[in-house]
């Protein structure tokens, strides 16, 4: 394994590679890890810092045009009267959301347009010079409420699920269902970038159903920046919950 990721332009250079060949041969299986020597993969915890260290959520509005952009974009749908209402309009606001948040944290891998191979993964196919091509990973507004679920990652499709609506049948509050989306976010950019194989992943990532600690490492880190920019109480009150699950991973014992 290679040392520390913070050499950002070697790592992102590896990170497109497993990106492009996510989908290249088996559509369900995961083979990315497969087409690649081991040497190159890095750990979660090095996944996690090259996100804290080298993103431009490191930077201030101020700085950065991409945290400019997401924060422009955050306050234009969150001044629309009806985007409690409208269905369409939180879908729409939640995509571009989620396009700028790969922006700001994960280095616009998420959104990446990559070839398949196989059959249709998704909705949204872009054609490029012949070859259909899908964002790596897709989001799936529900207009409904799930039972149990509010969001989730499905890493057998590379979706992120968000059902909107709460069990009154209103749509639930946007800056709730961004936080669920950074969330989600999180967990698809651990199981896609990570090394699975790693001896410490276990207790980083999968325990508790991907829920370890350097998963919340990452969770608090990005929840900390999107209130830092956008404000929100809810945003914070996510941050803070991610704190305590955190320090829980870390005391567990696995
Ligand atoms: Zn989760």
């Amino acid at each position: 394994m290679r040392p520390l990721a913070p050499r950002k332009n070697e790592a992102l250079r590896h990170l497109k590679r497993i990106a492009d060949n996510r989908w290249r041969i088996d559509p369900v299986a995961d083979v990315s890890y497969d087409l690649l020597t081991n040497d190159l993969i890095y750990s979660a915890r090095d996944i996690a810092r090259l996100v804290k260290v080298h993103s431009e959520g490191t930077k201030t509005r101020t700085t950065s045009t991409a945290v400019q952009n997401l924060h422009d974009t955050y306050l234009k749908y969150a001044a629309e009267e009806d985007l409690q209402e409208n269905v369409e309009l939180m879908t729409e606001a939640l995509t571009r959301c989620m396009w700028h948040f790969d922006q700001t944290f994960f280095f616009g891998l998420m959104r990446r347009h990559v070839r398949h191979a196989g059959s249709q993964p998704a909705h949204n196919p872009k054609l490029a010079g012949g070859l259909a091509r899908y964002e790596l990973i897709n989001l799936d507004v529900r207009d409904r409420m799930h039972r149990t679920l509010k969001a989730q990652w499905d890493p057998t499709i590379d979706h992120i699920i968000i059902w909107v609506r709460d069990a009154d049948g209103n749509l639930r509050d946007f800056d709730e269902l961004l936080g669920d989306m950074l969330h989600e976010m999180c967990h698809a950019w651990m199981d896609r970038f990570s090394d699975s194989m790693d001896e410490r992943h276990e207790r980083w990532v999968d325990l508790d159903d991907g829920h370890g600690e350097m998963f919340w490492n990452l969770l608090v880190f990005v929840l900390q920046r999107a209130h830092g920019w956008l404000g929100g109480a809810a945003l914070l009150r996510m941050r803070d919950e991610a704190r305590r699950d955190w320090t829980e991973a870390r005391a567990r014992e696995v």
